[in-house]
């Protein structure tokens, strides 16, 4: 735990233990934070905020570009935990501590770029003047799938607007939390200015954010059931709020597609990170004239993905986070073919060489996917592609929309009408034509309807930490 520039270690009566999901091991202990310390890191956060708001923004771009630096340099250190504390492939993890780095630097130069505006008046001796100014302290809770990226897609724009921030990371992957505040620490983030709060148990440090009277902004990234109840919390004591939370992606295939591009395209996209990605497509809406094909290749490929601790050289497939993910992978898919899917690959847990120890689940493939099935409504986190078969466009929109959620959505069509039709009438917030990877830190990301508010990375993401004020003077 970090709070007001120290550190507090794990002690034996405050303590809780890192599991490595490969292989149930523990990895280490940290500091088991509450209430208590959650209303100090407010506390100091408010009272560095004095000084950090008055900074420059040429002071803050340098100091959260030396922390870029930083975490480029270290990347490889960073990577490693990220491994050992969250299960992804060695390979996807350096992908992720880039991804993570490119947000720092992007802020970096952002914080140069809050821009006010001059308006006109009607009135000859009168003059209108908007400025943006740093909401104040900012609360953030992160989740374990992405553990270094999404702080600091958090944590970036609120030091670039001269925010302060207290950071709860999640308690599967406070590890990733600690390197990355160590990366900002040494770049010259002063004390006080941003603060982590460990805890096994999120309630009570959460239950702080969304009442504590100095946070004047909760930013949340993780499941939509939790993200609405802090939402409805910190709404009701007028704090800003913006979430990042599940999605349900649609990834849809249509007639004029390359059914062998578009199959290569969904095994890529949907396990990576063994599917424990909002933005991973849980349902596969295929045009039912190339569908054989596009399952077929596909299950070609899903079968040859080798499943294993991340640090072993060729792994695709790490574990999933904890017991309880396996179990709800396992119940979709038991449903699903008990309601009449065919089951290509997959469909069971992995226990030979030595997987029985950790969260392992094969990667599977299903098909004749209907709409009374769980995995047709809910997310699934986990390496699942489910396939479903359509013959007309309107009635695959209608499919891909039937959802609450609205993150992301996917299209295979070489049809420029068709890819603008989609484009328009897709209700979500960020859509990859012929596109598995329609992310970057100058990309705004997030959702509609059940998948969040606001926006994080590109410009719209410092608008977030940011207030309007507007000066009416007469001359
Ligand atoms: P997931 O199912 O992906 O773990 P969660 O929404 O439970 O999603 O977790 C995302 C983040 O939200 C984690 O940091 C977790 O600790 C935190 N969290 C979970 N429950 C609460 C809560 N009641 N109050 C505050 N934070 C919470």
């Amino acid at each position: 735990m970090y709070i007001n520039g120290t550190w507090t270690e794990a002690s034996r009566d405050a303590s809780f233990d890192v599991i490595n999901p490969a292989d149930g091991s523990v990895l280490s202990q940290v500091f088991d934070g509450g209430a208590d310390a959650a209303r100090d890191a407010i506390d100091a956060a408010a009272n560095a905020f004095k000084s950090w708001s008055k900074t420059t923004a040429y002071e803050r771009s340098q100091i959260l570009y030396r922390a870029y630096q930083l975490m480029l340099e270290r990347k490889e250190d960073l990577a490693k935990t990220m491994t050992l504390e969250q299960g992804k492939p060695l390979r996807a993890a350096r992908t992720e501590v880039q991804y993570g780095a490119d947000f720092l630097l992007w802020f970096a130069e952002e914080s140069k770029r809050i821009y006010g505006e001059t308006i006109p008046s009607a009135r000859a001796d009168q003059r209108f003047i908007v400025a943006h100014q740093p909401v104040g302290v900012v609360a953030a809770i992160t989740p374990w799938n992405y553990p270094v990226s999404m702080i600091t897609r958090k944590v970036g724009p609120a030091l670039a607007a001269g925010c302060t921030v207290v950071l709860k990371p999640a308690e599967a992957t406070p590890l990733c939390a600690i390197k990355v505040f160590e990366c900002l620490i040494d770049a010259g983030v002063p004390d006080g200015v941003i603060n982590l709060v460990t805890g096994r148990d999120p309630a009570p440090i959460g239950e702080e954010f969304v009442s504590h009277p100095k946070v004047r902004k909760l930013t949340f990234t993780g499941s939509t059931a939790v993200g609405k109840m802090l939402a409805g919390k910190a709404a009701s004591n007028m704090k800003r709020v913006s979430c990042e939370l599940g999605g349900h992606a649609p990834f849809m295939v249509f007639e004029d597609a390359d059914p062998v591009h578009a199959a290569k395209g969904a095994q890529l996209i949907k396990f990576l990170n063994t599917g424990q990605a909002c933005i991973s497509p849980n349902r596969m809406f295929v045009h039912a004239s190339i569908a054989e094909r596009f399952v077929e290749v596909l299950s070609e490929r899903v079968i040859k993905l080798r499943a294993g601790s991340g640090l072993e050289d060729g792994v695709a497939i790490g574990p999933l986070v904890n017991e309880a993910a396996v179990g709800k992978v396992a119940s979709q898919v038991d449903d699903a073919i008990a309601k009449g899917a065919t089951l290509h690959c997959g469909g069971k847990r992995l226990t030979d060489g030595g997987l029985d120890k950790g969260f392992y689940y094969a990667p599977t493939v299903l098909s004749a996917i209907t709409e009374d099935m769980l995995i047709y409504r809910e997310e699934t986190f986990g390496p699942v592609a489910a396939v479903m078969t359509f013959d007309d466009d309107m009635q695959a929109l209608e499919m891909a929309n039937d959802t609450n959620y609205g993150l992301a959505a996917y299209v295979y069509t070489r049809d420029i009408g068709r890819a603008m039709r989609m484009f328009e009438g897709l209700e979500f917030g960020i859509i990859g034509i012929n596109d598995i990877n329609p992310t970057s830190a100058a990309a705004p990301f997030g959702g509609m309807k059940d998948s969040g508010l606001g926006r994080e990375g590109a410009r719209e993401g410092i608008m977030e930490y940011l207030e309007t004020k507007m000066g009416g003077f007469s001359i």
